[in-house]
C-alpha cells in the first residue's frame, strides 16, 4: 500500500492516472532488473546479457548470481549498479564533448557506497582527479573499500562536510556532482525502509537538506564547470523545484544531452537545466531523476589558490623507490605518510597534495605498502590496482575453494603450488591479494575488515 499523499504527488505530476497506475504496478510487483557495470581498466570475461543503452559498460543479467561467491567481484572486475544509476557517465561524457580534458577535477559531494563515484572515476582516468566525499565517516569507510577495489588510482576519498569544499576549495572543481540524500521514492521496490519512512514532511526535510548541499557545492564548482544533480525519487520538490532554485539564485547556462527516445526516458528542461526522469514502468531500473547545468561566469578568471597548509607527505628514499616502481606499470610519484608509502599519478600529484592539505582524506592512489625497517609489506590495495605488474611477482592461481579459503582469512590447504615467501594470488588470472607462505603455512594479507564468511 503506497500513502495517499505519495499517489496524490504523482497524480499532479504526471497528469495520467493511468500512467500513475501502472508506474505504481512497477513499484509494487515490478522484477527487479539485475545489473552490473564492468571495469574498463580490468579484464573481466564479458558477462552474456543484454546492454544497458545509456552505458558501453553496463549489463543486464539474466538472474542474480552470488556476487559474494564470485572471485571476480572481489578482483573489482564489476561494480553491481542498478542500471538508472549509470546515466549520470552519459551526462558527464555528453558534457565534456567526448574527450576528457587533460587536468580535469571532479568531486562526487554524496559519494557512498561509490556507485557512481566509481563510474567517474572509469570515465576520467588518469586524465583528471576524482574526489569521492561521504560526509558520513563509516559510510566513507565503505567508500574507501570499494574504490580500492575499483583500482584506477585516479581517486582520493574525503570525509567533509559539504561546507569545507565550499570554503576551503571555492571554484576548484570542473565538475561537481550531487547525488543528493533524498526520500527514495525511487526505491520503493527494492527498500520497505523507504517506504515506511515517507511522509510529506520528510520530503520537505530532505528538500531543504539538498538545498544546503547544492549551495555549498555549488560554490567549489569554477565559472564554466558543469553540474550533475541526481537523486533516486520522483517529487518535484527534491527535483525540479531544486533546479528551478538554482536557476532562480545563481548564474546558469543550458548544456545540450542526446537522449533518444528509444530510451524511454522522460525528458524537459527546467530553467536552464536539462532534467531527466526514469520511471520503472518505462525503464529497466529503478527510479532516478537527473539534471544538468552549467555554471555561467567568466571562465578562466576565478580560479583560485586554496590556502597553503601543512603537507602530510614525507619523501621516500631513493632505494625503496627504486624497489616499488617495478610493481606498478605508468607514471607513479611516491610518497610517505608515517611508514606507509602511497603511489600517485605523477600528473595528478600536485592536485592530490592540495587535497590532502585542505580536506580529511581517507585513501587515494595506491596504498602500496609499508616498510618495517628495510622489510617491505606490501598492501592489498597494491594487488587491487589496475596498474599491478603481475610479473614482478610469484604469483598462483586460486583454485574455486582455496579462493573461498582466502576470502574467510583462512590458510590456504595445500601450499604445493606457492612459493616460498610473497605469493600474488590470482582468480581467472586477475589479481585478488596477497600471502605469504612460511614452510608449510600461509599467511594471508588480506586486512581483517575485508574478511566474508562464505
Ligand atoms: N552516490 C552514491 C552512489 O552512487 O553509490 C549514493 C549516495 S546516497 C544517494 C547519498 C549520500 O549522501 C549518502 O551516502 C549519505 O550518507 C550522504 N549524506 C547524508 N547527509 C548528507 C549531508 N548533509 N551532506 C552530504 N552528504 C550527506
Amino acid at each position: 500500500m503506497f500513502s495517499t499523499d505519495f499517489i496524490r504527488l504523482l497524480e499532479e505530476q504526471l497528469g495520467d492516472p493511468e500512467e500513475v497506475s501502472r508506474l505504481l504496478n512497477a513499484l509494487e510487483n515490478g522484477s527487479q532488473p539485475t545489473s552490473i557495470r564492468v571495469n574498463p581498466h580490468k579484464c573481466h570475461p564479458a558477462p552474456t546479457g543484454s546492454d544497458v543503452n545509456w552505458c558501453r559498460w553496463g549489463r543486464y543479467l539474466a538472474e542474480r548470481p552470488s556476487f559474494t561467491r564470485d572471485g571476480h567481484f572481489h578482483a573489482g572486475g564489476y561494480y553491481v549498479q542498478e542500471a538508472s544509476s549509470m546515466f549520470v557517465g552519459h551526462l558527464l561524457e555528453q558534457s565534456l564533448g567526448g574527450e576528457v580534458p587533460e587536468g580535469v577535477r571532479l568531486l562526487d559531494m554524496c559519494a557512498a557506497p561509490g556507485g557512481k563515484s566509481t563510474l567517474y572515476s572509469s570515465i576520467v582516468g588518469h586524465r583528471g582527479v576524482v574526489v569521492a566525499n561521504e560526509v558520513i565517516r563509516n559510510r566513507a569507510l565503505t567508500l574507501a573499500d570499494n574504490i580500492t577495489r575499483w583500482g584506477v588510482g585516479n581517486t582520493v576519498v574525503t570525509s567533509n562536510d559539504p561546507s569545507h569544499y565550499a570554503s576551503s576549495l571555492e571554484e576548484w572543481f570542473d565538475v561537481v556532482a550531487v547525488d543528493a540524500p533524498c526520500s527514495g521514492e525511487g526505491m520503493f521496490r527494492k527498500s520497505e525502509e523507504a517506504r515506511r519512512d515517507w511522509s510529506l514532511d520528510n520530503v520537505r526535510l530532505c528538500a531543504a537538506r539538498q538545498r544546503r548541499i547544492v549551495a555549498d557545492a555549488w560554490q567549489a564548482l569554477r565559472p564554466g564547470g558543469v553540474f550533475i544533480y541526481s537523486t533516486c525519487t520522483f517529487n518535484r520538490a527534491e527535483n525540479e523545484e531544486m533546479m528551478e532554485w538554482l536557476c532562480g539564485e545563481f548564474d546558469c547556462e543550458h548544456v545540450d544531452i542526446e537522449c533518444p527516445e528509444e530510451w524511454n526516458i522522460a525528458h524537459g528542461r527546467v530553467a536552464e537545466a536539462e532534467c531527466f526522469h526514469f520511471y520503472p514502468h518505462r525503464t529497466e531500473g529503478e527510479g532516478l531523476f537527473a539534471a544538468i547545468v552549467r555554471k555561467g561566469g567568466e571562465v578562466g578568471t576565478k580560479r583560485k589558490a586554496p590556502k597553503a597548509r601543512k603537507n602530510p607527505f614525507g619523501e621516500v628514499d631513493r632505494k625503496v623507490v627504486g624497489q616499488v616502481s617495478g610493481m606498478l606499470e605508468g607514471d607513479w610519484k611516491f610518497a610517505s605518510i608515517g611508514e606507509t608509502i602511497y603511489a600517485y599519478p605523477t600528473a595528478l600529484w600536485s592536485d592530490i597534495r592540495t587535497l590532502s592539505e585542505q580536506m580529511s582524506v581517507l585513501f587515494a592512489g595506491v596504498k602500496v605498502g609499508e616498510l618495517f625497517g628495510k622489510k617491505f609489506k606490501p598492501d592489498h590495495s597494491l594487488a587491487l590496482s589496475a596498474h599491478l605488474r603481475v610479473d614482478a611477482f610469484n604469483s598462483y592461481e586460486l583454485s574455486a575453494e582455496e579462493l573461498h579459503c582466502y576470502l574467510r582469512r583462512e590458510e590456504l590447504p595445500n601450499v604445493g603450488g606457492l612459493t616460498e615467501g610473497l605469493n600474488l594470488l590470482l582468480w581467472e588470472g586477475q589479481p585478488v591479494g596477497f600471502t605469504k607462505r612460511i614452510g608449510p603455512r600461509t599467511n594471508t594479507l588480506l586486512p581483517k575488515e575485508w574478511r566474508i564468511f562464505i
